[in-house]
């Protein structure tokens, strides 16, 4: 008997569905411009928002830290896997961020995992919101906590779940950026909810760490509440430019995670090649503003050129800049042409996001030039017209 037959049938309902995602193989490093298949394109898909991904600066320190440590940590970090560099990222991280402490994880994936189940569990309740990332959806459903979804964005709906009385821990969670629409949390009225009904807040802002605040401090600078947001969930993946994830808040918060948060404790830790990339990129957005600056004009430049072009970008906030095309299949006939003019800009569809509302969804990066931007605009104009979307 074959027992893996329905894997044969699951992925044939996929393809039928128009669903079954073509994963693009990339022959080098991350950049404005990628090769594909033997050809160059300009890359709008990745979350490299800084270009960090392969600047020679963190290439060099992860170097450095290969020679030094060695590729392997050897042990889950409880055990014997802590080394110097893993404090010392620690350490610059939480002065970065302008918090007490914070702790490093494999990937913000796992740091959603590895804390919302420490913090809640059975008898406690979890209030979430409806757009929130897999990770944070994986990490309530670990916990065992009851589960009350609000409306996206919507303090109204959060505050009619509050209202109605529960026993044990209450823990409010959102995405800072939700990375479909590139809208922002309303975060200052999410905390004021949380401080009168007694709740935990704790934000994901994947999206926003390198983006949003002051040299890219995140949603928490970005809204002036230092102090106010009991968890900062944050990955190292996206602007930053390497791989990981942390948590920030307080000293006892960090100390809890480091005895409770099971990731960490039954995990190997970030390499040490790894962990050096990182403390570059920090001591690099400490240092100076520009390139998040640069960031933030392309972003503005771009949805500009492209509102005037007639295309819907949707409501988005920051530098994710959804151009909304409809059906599912015109999306993916769009970044197909898009591709045959040298663009690599994905779509996305039903179940990522809502029914009628497929996109391509544009990653704007600091490391695009005007040139590589207006090249997009022309194609987005191109494909546009054929398809007679303009
Ligand atoms: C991308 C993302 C993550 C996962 O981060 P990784 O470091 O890639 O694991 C977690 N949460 C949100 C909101 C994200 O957008």
């Amino acid at each position: 008997m074959d027992t893996l037959r329905f894997i044969d049938e699951e992925l044939e309902g996929l393809r039928e569905a128009g669903l079954y995602n073509e994963i693009r193989v990339l022959e080098g490093a991350q950049g404005a411009w990628v090769r594909i298949g033997g050809r160059k394109a300009l890359n709008l898909c990745s979350n490299n928002y800084l270009g960090l991904a392969s600047d020679r600066r963190l290439v060099e320190a992860a170097r450095r830290a290969a020679e030094e440590y060695g590729v392997g940590p050897g042990a889950v970090r409880t055990i014997a896997g802590t080394m110097t560099i893993h404090k010392e990222l620690e350490r610059k991280l939480a002065a970065f961020k302008r918090t007490e402490a914070t702790l490093v994880f494999q990937s913000g994936f796992n740091a959603n995992l590895a804390t919302i189940p420490a913090l809640v569990g059975k008898g406690d309740t979890i209030y979430s919101d409806a757009l929130n990332h897999a990770s944070i959806i994986d990490g309530c459903r670990l916990s065992r906590a009851e589960i009350k979804v609000y409306e996206h964005n919507d303090p109204d709906s959060l505050e009619k779940l509050l209202r109605q009385e529960v026993p044990g821990r209450k823990l409010i969670v959102t995405d800072g950026v939700f990375s479909m629409d590139g809208d922002i949390a309303p975060l200052p009225e999410i905390v004021e909810l949380a401080e009168r009904y007694g709740a935990m807040v704790m934000v994901d802002d994947a999206h926003g760490e390198g983006v949003l605040g002051s040299h890219g401090r995140g949603i928490v600078d970005h809204f002036h509440l230092h102090g106010r947001v009991d968890v900062e969930v944050g990955t190292l993946s996206k602007a930053l430019g390497c791989v990981g994830g942390f948590v920030a808040g307080s000293a006892r918060l960090v100390e809890y995670l480091e005895q409770r948060a099971r990731p960490f404790l039954f995990s190997t830790g970030l390499t040490p090649p790894d962990v050096a990339a990182n403390i570059a990129t920090v001591e690099i957005l400490e240092a100076s503003d520009e390139l998040v600056q640069r960031l933030w004009e392309n972003a503005r430049h771009f949805k500009t050129k492209l509102g005037e072009l007639g295309f819907d970008t949707g409501k988005s906030q920051t530098p994710i800049t959804p151009v909304i095309i409809g059906e599912a299949a015109r999306a993916a006939e769009f970044s197909r042409r898009l591709f045959e003019r040298d663009v690599f800009a994905q779509s996305i569809g039903f179940p990522t996001v809502p029914r009628g509302t497929a996109r391509i969804r544009v990653m704007i990066s600091a490391i695009h030039s005007r040139e590589d931007l207006d090249f997009a605009v022309e194609a987005f104009r191109a494909v546009g017209e054929e398809m007679g979307i303009l």
